[in-house]
């Protein structure tokens, strides 16, 4: 899947748009016609976002959020409605690592924060928005995973635990509307050169990392109208999508 859609006149609503993966997601699917609902909390970096979106010929409307304000969420469902009537794709991208640690270790504050952005918020957020995606004729929801939720891997217990949690969350969601013109995926984006991946592994090179542009050119074909797949786990590493393995 490489092609990029064409998405004009097309709604997108994008979280964590203030840098890193989200940012060029957000910039990609403005380029490809959409305009873009850029949702975080830094200002700077969403204006940044909005300038570029500019420049290119885009538009974007900013909404400076903390994704921990759970009302907020209901009230941008609400005011998407009234602008809109609609939403075509949601990209729920904005997650935050929390702390590497023995999970006997993790404070009670970090373990709450780091669900509630990645997991609790991810919820509401479907939940203010699932009744604006089921009225686009072709309504995509893309998820973030990491490859952590299936490691099993030392000291990633608590983000694998919220990434795990979001997989499920999307799979059921998929599966609730498989007969609907709504497509729900979850992606790995796989080690990216960003401020989260330089928070897990300081001492790694940043210059090995694939650029958070590239992997996002890889996620946006998940929003294209002509879209089959649901219910998957889109690995950007294999530029494929995964199937789970269904109970017996
Ligand atoms: P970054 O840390 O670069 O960006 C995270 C984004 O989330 C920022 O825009 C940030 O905006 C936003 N965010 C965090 N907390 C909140 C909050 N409380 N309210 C609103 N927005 C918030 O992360 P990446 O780009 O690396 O990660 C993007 C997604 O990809 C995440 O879900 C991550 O788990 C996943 N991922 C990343 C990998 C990597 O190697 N980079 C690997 C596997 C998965 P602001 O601070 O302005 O609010």
């Amino acid at each position: 899947m490489t092609t990029i859609p064409d998405l004009s006149g097309r709604i997108a609503l994008v979280t964590g748009a203030s840098r890193g993966i989200g940012y060029h997601l957000a910039k990609g699917l403005a380029g490809a016609g959409a305009h873009v609902i850029a949702v975080a909390r830094t200002v700077g970096g969403l204006e940044e976002l909005d300038d570029a979106i500019k420049a290119a010929g885009g538009q974007a409307t900013l909404v400076p959020l903390d994704l921990t304000d759970m009302p907020a969420i209901d009230r941008l469902g609400a005011v998407i409605f009234e602008r809109w009537g609609k939403l075509d794709i949601l990209v729920a991208n904005a997650g935050i690592l929390g702390v590497l640690s023995p999970v006997g270790h993790i404070e009670a504050k970090t373990f709450e924060k780091t669900m509630a952005v990645n997991v609790t918020s991810t919820w509401r957020l479907i939940r203010s928005v699932d009744p604006l995606l089921r009225k686009s004729d072709a309504g995509r929801a893309i998820l973030l995973s990491s490859g952590a939720a299936h490691s099993g891997r030392a000291f990633w217990g608590l983000y694998a635990a919220s990434k795990a949690a979001l997989e499920a969350l999307a799979r059921s969601w998929a599966d609730e509307t498989k007969n609907t013109p709504l497509r729900v995926n979850s992606v790995n984006p796989g080690a990216t050169r960003t401020a989260m991946r330089a928070q897990a592994m300081p001492g790694e090179d940043p210059a090995t990392l694939p650029d958070p542009a590239e992997v996002a050119a890889k996620i946006l074909p998940l929003a294209s109208p002509s879209l089959t797949e649901t219910g998957l786990l889109f690995d950007v590493r294999e530029n494929r999508f995964l199937h789970y393995r269904r109970p017996e």
